[in-house]
């Protein structure tokens, strides 16, 4: 198969891109193996005019518009390998799909690394959460914990407080230094230093945290710190530099690597995490890519 442009991954991203490349008539293979990031929340928050819908739905909406382009092929599948090859790149998928391209744009995403907590996946992405613009203005008026070993809880707690008034910061069994405590005090934020046992709730709704002390904690929601990392290692392999944080490193006017040839849009180059973004850059990286090929074709300067 010999395309103008391989997507790599299906998210916001991915598929934005498909659908301006596909709007400017250009062929592309879109492959995704469908693990986006934010699969286990129900709502998808701070959307423009799409507030509230479910990624799933958004997901389902935006595949069928995207195939309503003759050029743009959707493939539910991994894409394995991409190699430079006289110019262009040589890809393989997990479904024995090969071929050409002239471009690459990769959306693969982020995974996130979940804080070990007995009882937190029942709970993640309803309850539990790591990102306050995305979840935070639902918590007004209720009581939420800020999670993080060491000092990070407090750095995070301290943040919370401007969302939500009633925050207490769990170390989960780790010393927080003198500072830290100085500045929860600060903030009225109680710190709680057990070990946490479990987290419980019904139907996905954080009601409570058991300590191994024996004691408990009532609370709504649950926001944590801890990492994430690339969802695909195709851009080691292509050579793409990547920043101190590990996002893929992109022109902010083009969104390509510094590998010509090579786009990155959405979760990808780490830089800010929501759904618009996503969209946002994808739709950037395709406009730059059909203004290569109209340069090489010499339709415009
Ligand atoms: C629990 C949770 C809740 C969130 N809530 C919100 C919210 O309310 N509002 C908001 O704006 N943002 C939210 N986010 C952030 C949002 O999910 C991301 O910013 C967004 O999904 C990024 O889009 P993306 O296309 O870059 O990556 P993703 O949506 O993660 O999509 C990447 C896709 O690439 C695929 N892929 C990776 N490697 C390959 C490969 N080699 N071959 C084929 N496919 C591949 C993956 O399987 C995945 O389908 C949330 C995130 C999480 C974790």
């Amino acid at each position: 198969m010999v395309v103008d442009v391989i997507v790599v991954g299906g998210g916001p991203a991915g598929l934005s891109a498909a659908l301006i490349l596909g709007r400017s008539r250009r062929n592309v293979l879109l492959c995704d193996d469908r693990q986006q990031r934010n699969s286990a929340s129900p709502e998808i928050h701070g959307l423009l005019g799409s507030n509230a819908r479910s990624p799933a739905q958004f997901l389902q909406n935006a595949r069928e518009e995207v195939a309503g382009h003759e050029t743009v092929l959707l493939r539910r599948t991994r894409v394995t390998k991409i190699d430079p090859s006289d110019g262009a790149f040589k890809f393989a998928c997990a479904d024995g799909t090969t071929g050409i391209a002239a471009k690459v744009l990769l959306a693969t995403g982020l995974i996130d690394e979940l804080p070990e907590l007995a009882g937190i996946e029942a709970l993640y992405g309803i309850s539990v959460h790591h990102c306050l613009y995305c979840d935070g203005y639902e918590y007004t008026g209720k009581r939420v914990v800020a999670y993080g070993k060491g000092d990070k809880g407090a750095d995070l707690a301290v943040m919370i407080k401007h969302w939500v008034k009633d925050v207490v910061c769990c170390s989960d069994g780790t010393e927080v230094s003198e500072q830290a405590v100085t500045r929860l005090r600060q903030h009225e934020i109680t710190l709680r230093k057990e070990r946490i046992q479990s987290l419980e709730g019904p139907g996905g709704a954080l009601a409570r945290i058991h300590f191994e002390s024996g004691s408990g904690l009532a609370c709504s929601g649950l926001f944590f710190s801890t990492g994430c990392r690339q969802a695909s290692d195709l851009s080691t392999h292509l050579g793409c530099k990547r920043d101190e944080k590990g996002g893929i490193i992109t022109d902010p006017a083009t969104e390509e690597t510094s590998v010509p040839g090579v786009y990155v849009a959405g979760d990808a180059s780490r830089d800010v995490l929501l759904v618009a973004v996503a969209v946002g850059e994808g739709a950037k990286g395709a406009v730059a890519i059909n203004k290569a090929f109209l340069r090489r074709d010499g339709l415009c300067d």
